[in-house]
């Protein structure tokens, strides 16, 4: 890949960000090294982006790295900006995954050495600590940067009840400690579906609900009400057989699972903390869908989303799936909240895919997913203009948040609305974080918590995000560089200043 840099002349010039909102992606803003701030090339068409005026109106400053940072030490600015750094060299990432990957993971000494490289650099920029104590020290810190904390016991897959019970207490504990932070530090907890239903009893449930899909007449005795989780653009192609009913062993292993979800809302409900379901892969999906629905017809009342569920706008069906779920909410008297992301699995649904002889359920086109990702958000704040519903706004992407940003203005939702949220993973996209809290909106950092091993598969999924000099965190590392030559020069610029006699002069005088 060719690098590219961009000038400190241009830097300099960069005018708040306000760029159109179906042009490229945040990735593509800028192909910089942060170390290299002396050449000067002709700015390519990207960074030409970045400085020509365009007619949208925003309030989002993102250029002013001054102010950007000005709650992040020096220390934590180096830290983040080395971390970024080399998790976007490619060889480094891809010679990291093969070793996660690779047996020697299974050999202990080796596995220790690695585990604890692992924890001083991408564990330490990504994840809020190992424990819950060490996350609610992260809650404290990111609630004075002024964001609130995504509580994210970062547990995944599981494959018996055992496992689950002892999730479920995990979750359960992130409630408790939501409880025990400053009011408000806490937006929300999140969960996954996968740490409390056994992986595969979702792939039974969800063969099951997309063979109801196809024919209507197929009877599930155990379904409960839901909101609509296909559409007719909705991938099928993992159930191309009428799947056999659920055995009395699954029912009653559904039923658990339910329980468990049940007494994690009932807890949320209590403690006044609303809960957030993660999405995952298109071959599990529907059966998250399935219980997040089912739980959120039971709970989510008086105007107040207490259980939110996540649309993956990278999937051709995300536009119809939420505008149906919304409106039969809507008819049903139930408030529901979102978490809008782009999506996480982009490889895997594609390999997928392809694997069985079908096309990739994901948009055909990044301009799609863009496009699709803008739409739901504008819908979303349109319903919330009009008093329905709720929506996190989970992206990186800079385009989406000045479009969501300038229309909720233009809609008159007031900044500090409840029902909007924006939310970045801790540890990345810092300049959309604060450029975003300074405009006066609610900002989330979503912060993962658990033993080191625990978080591999979260961690491997960030690499992979950021790998790659046209990364999500580019511009990250443009502004950070840029921040921390400006405190070097200060520096310079007071020791020098101290050095001369004049200023010692001066010195002694004050003392
Ligand atoms: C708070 C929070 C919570 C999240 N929760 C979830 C979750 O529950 N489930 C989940 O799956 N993900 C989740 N994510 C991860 C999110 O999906 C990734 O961060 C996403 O990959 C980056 O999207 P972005 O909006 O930041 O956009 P950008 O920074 O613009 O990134 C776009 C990315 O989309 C990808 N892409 C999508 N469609 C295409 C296409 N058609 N062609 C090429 N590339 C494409 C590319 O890899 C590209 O890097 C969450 C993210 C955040 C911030």
């Amino acid at each position: 890949m060719a690098t590219k840099f961009l000038s400190p002349k241009l830097l300099n010039t960069l005018p708040p960000f306000t760029r159109f909102l179906s042009s490229a992606s945040t990735a593509s803003i800028a192909a910089v090294s942060p170390l290299n701030f002396d050449e000067k090339p002709e700015p390519n068409d990207a960074e030409k982006q970045l400085t020509e005026p365009t007619t949208a109106t925003t309030n989002l400053d993102l250029s002013d790295h001054q102010k950007l940072f000005a709650s992040v030490s020096t220390l934590k600015l180096l830290r983040s900006s080395a971390t970024l750094g080399l998790a976007s060299n490619e060889r480094f990432i891809d010679f990291g995954m093969w070793v996660m990957n690779s047996r020697l993971m299974e050999t202990s000494l080796v596995r220790d050495a690695i585990l604890k490289t692992v924890k001083h650099t991408f564990f330490q920029q990504f994840c809020a600590g190992e424990t819950t104590e060490e996350a609610a020290d992260c809650v404290r810190r990111v609630h004075d940067s002024g964001f609130r904390g995504m509580l994210v016991y970062a547990v995944e897959h599981t494959e018996d009840n055992a496992g689950c019970d002892r999730n479920l207490e995990g979750f359960i504990k992130s409630v408790e400690l939501s409880k025990s932070l400053p009011p408000s530090s806490v937006s929300f907890v999140i969960a996954k579906i996968t740490a409390i239903c056994p992986i595969g009893l979702l792939r039974r449930v969800s063969d099951l609900l997309r063979w109801q899909y196809k024919d209507p007449s197929f009877n599930l005795p155990w379904k409960l009400n839901t909101l609509p989780i296909f559409s007719d653009s909705s991938a099928l192609y993992h159930t191309l057989e009428k799947p056999a009913p659920l055995a009395s062993q699954e029912e009653l292993d559904l039923h658990l699972a339910h329980q468990r979800l049940l007494k994690l809302c009932q807890k949320c409900i209590q403690d006044n903390v609303p809960l957030t379901i993660d999405a995952e892969d298109t071959s599990i999906q529907p059966a998250i869908d399935y219980f997040t629905y089912s739980s959120a017809i039971m709970y989510n009342r008086d105007d107040k989303p207490i259980v939110y569920c996540t649309i993956q706008a990278y999937l051709k069906d995300a536009r119809e799936r939420l505008f149906m779920a919304t409106k039969t909410a809507e008819s049903l008297g139930i408030p529901m909240g979102f978490k809008l992301v782009r999506g996480a699995y982009m490889s895997s649904e594609s390999n997928l895919a392809s694997l069985l002889g079908y096309d990739s359920p994901i948009h055909n086109s990044i301009g799609e997913t863009h496009a699709c990702y803008n739409d739901c958000a504008s819908f979303m704040l349109e319903r919330i203009a009009d008093g329905y519903g709720a929506v996190v706004l989970a992206t990186h992407n800079i385009e989406s948040g000045q479009l969501v940003a300038s229309k909720a203005c233009d809609l008159g939702i007031r900044k500090g609305n409840q029902k909007l949220e924006f939310a970045q993973l801790y540890g990345m996209s810092e300049a959309l974080s604060f450029g975003l809290k300074n405009a006066g909106f609610q900002v989330s950092k979503y912060l993962p918590y658990g033993p080191v091993d625990m978080v591999v598969p979260y961690l491997l999924r960030r690499a992979e995000e950021n790998r790659g000099l046209l990364s999500t965190s580019s511009l990250d590392r443009i502004l950070m560089g840029k921040e921390l030559m400006r405190r070097q020069k200060k520096l310079q610029f007071t020791k020098s200043k101290m050095a001369s006699p004049s200023s010692i002069k001066v010195e002694i005088g004050t003392e």
